[in-house]
C-alpha cells in the first residue's frame, strides 16, 4: 500500500469501534507504546516517573501472548491488583493520582482484530504497512494527544534488523502525524533481554528496584530516555529541564511513592514495595552455571524468552494460565566477565519436569568469547516527522 492508502486503512480501523474519550483528564496526554520484547518492563517505571512529574499517564494495555505476560499480567502478579476497571474508575484514578493502567476496555478498533485473523491465514502478518496500521489504529482510537513509540530491534523483537525497525518506526510516525497526532519513535536494542529479570513478578520487583535507584543500567537508560521524551512532548520544555524533572522524580523517590499510590488505587497490596516475599513464590529455583570462562558474547533474547515461557512465565494461547512467579533472572549480561562454573542465571518455576529442557535451551541462547567488549548502546535511532537520526 502507498502512504495514502495506509493512512486511510488506519483511520477506517480506528473508526471501526469507539474512540476512547480522555477529554476529562486535564493536560496533554502522551501514550507510550512498545512493540514488545523480552524483559520489557519500561511502562512499570515510566508511568510513575511521568506521573510524579505532574503529567497524566492513562494507559490501556493488552495481555501478552508470548514469552512473558504483558504489562497487565505483570501488574496482576501484585497480590490484589486489578486491571479490570470501568472507564469511570480508570479516569477517576488518572484525575486523582495522575496515573492508571488498565486492560483494554470498550470496543477499540474491532476491525483490526478481524483483519489480524485474516493476516494470520494469508501470510501477511509481517507486511509492514499492515503492522503499522494495526498498531496505529489502536493508538489513534486510544484518545491520547501525542504518541511515543519504542520500536524494539533484534532477536527478541518481531523486527529483527535495524533497517526493518527504522522503516516501521518511520511508517508509524508518518501515520500518526498524517492523522493529526504528534508522534515520535525510538529504536531500541532487543538483541538480549532488557534488564536482568524475565518473567512477571520478578519484572515488577526489578521495576521497584529501579524506582529505588538500584535497577540495571540498560533499563534505567531506556526508561529515562522515554520519560524525558514524554515530558518534552507534554510540556513543550527543553531537554535539560525535562531531564532534571525526571532525575528528580527518581532521586527524591516521588516516582516510587507514585507507584505505591497506583498499587493502592487498583486494589493491590502496597506492602510489596518493601517486602518482596508477599509475591507468590516459586516451588523450584535452579541455578545455571557457566560451562566456560571468559566474557558473555551474546544472550539471544528470543531463546531466553522461549525458555522463560516453558518455565510458565508466558502463554502460547489466550486461555493459557501464567505462573506469576516463573521466569529467569540473568546474573550476567552480554559483555560481562564470567568464571567457569559461576552462576549466570537462576530459573524459577513450579514445574520440575521442564528444567532439563530449559537448561538445554538456555545453553543454546548464550555464547562466550575471550575478548572484552565495550558497553552496548541501547538507544539506536530516533525518528520524528523530519526523519531519522542514528544514535550510534
Ligand atoms: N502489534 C499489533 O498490534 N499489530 C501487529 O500487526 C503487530 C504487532
Amino acid at each position: 500500500m502507498n502512504a495514502d492508502e495506509t493512512a486511510h486503512l488506519t483511520l477506517a480501523m480506528a473508526d471501526s469501534g469507539d474512540r476512547f474519550d480522555l477529554s476529562s483528564v486535564k493536560g496533554v496526554k502522551v501514550d507510550k507504546h512498545s512493540t514488545g520484547g523480552v524483559g520489557d518492563k519500561t511502562t512499570l517505571i515510566v508511568a510513575p516517573v511521568v506521573a510524579a512529574c505532574g503529567i497524566p499517564f492513562a494507559k490501556m494495555s493488552g495481555r501478552g501472548l508470548g514469552h512473558t505476560g504483558g504489562t497487565i499480567d505483570k501488574l496482576e502478579s501484585i497480590p490484589g491488583f486489578t486491571t479490570e476497571l470501568t472507564t469511570a474508575q480508570f479516569l477517576e484514578n488518572v484525575n486523582n493520582i495522575g496515573v492508571s493502567i488498565a486492560g483494554q476496555t470498550g470496543n477499540i478498533a474491532p476491525a483490526d482484530k478481524k483483519l489480524y485473523s485474516l493476516r494470520d491465514v494469508t501470510a501477511t502478518v509481517n507486511c509492514l504497512p499492515l503492522i503499522a496500521s494495526s498498531i496505529m489504529s489502536k493508538k489513534i482510537a486510544g484518545g491520547a494527544d501525542k504518541i511515543l513509540l519504542d520500536v524494539k530491534t533484534g532477536s527478541g523483537s518481531f523486527m529483527r534488523t535495524m533497517e526493518e525497525s527504522i522503516a516501521l518506526a518511520k511508517e508509524m510516525v508518518r501515520l500518526g502525524e498524517d492523522l493529526g497526532k504528534e508522534t515520535i519513535a525510538m529504536v531500541t536494542d532487543m538483541e538480549q533481554p532488557l534488564g536482568n529479570a524475565v518473567g512477571n513478578s520478578i519484572e515488577v520487583i526489578e521495576a521497584i528496584e529501579s524506582l529505588k535507584g538500584r535497577g540495571p543500567q540498560d533499563l534505567k537508560n531506556i526508561c529515562i530516555n522515554i520519560a524525558v521524551s514524554i515530558v518534552i512532548m507534554a510540556l513543550g520544555c527543553r531537554e535539560i529541564e525535562a531531564k532534571s524533572m525526571v532525575l528528580n522524580a527518581l532521586s527524591d523517590k516521588k516516582a516510587l511513592l507514585k507507584f505505591k499510590e497506583l498499587i493502592t488505587a487498583q486494589g493491590g497490596d502496597p506492602g510489596i514495595i518493601d517486602d518482596y516475599s508477599l509475591f507468590k513464590q516459586p516451588v523450584i529455583t535452579y541455578n545455571y552455571h557457566a560451562p566456560f570462562g571468559g566474557y558473555i558474547n551474546s544472550m539471544a533474547a528470543d531463546k531466553i524468552g522461549a525458555a522463560a515461557m516453558l518455565l510458565g512465565a508466558g502463554r502460547d494461547k489466550k486461555e493459557d494460565r501464567i505462573d506469576s512467579s516463573a521466569g529467569i533472572y540473568l546474573r550476567k549480561k552480554t559483555g560481562d566477565p564470567v568464571e567457569k562454573d559461576e552462576i549466570i542465571a537462576s530459573f524459577y518455576t513450579d514445574k520440575k519436569d521442564v528444567i532439563d529442557q530449559v537448561v538445554e535451551m538456555f545453553g543454546l541462547a548464550v555464547s562466550y568469547t575471550n575478548q572484552a567488549q565495550g558497553p552496548r548502546p541501547m538507544i539506536l535511532a530516533k525518528v520524528d516527522k523530519n526523519g531519522s537520526i542514528l544514535c550510534t
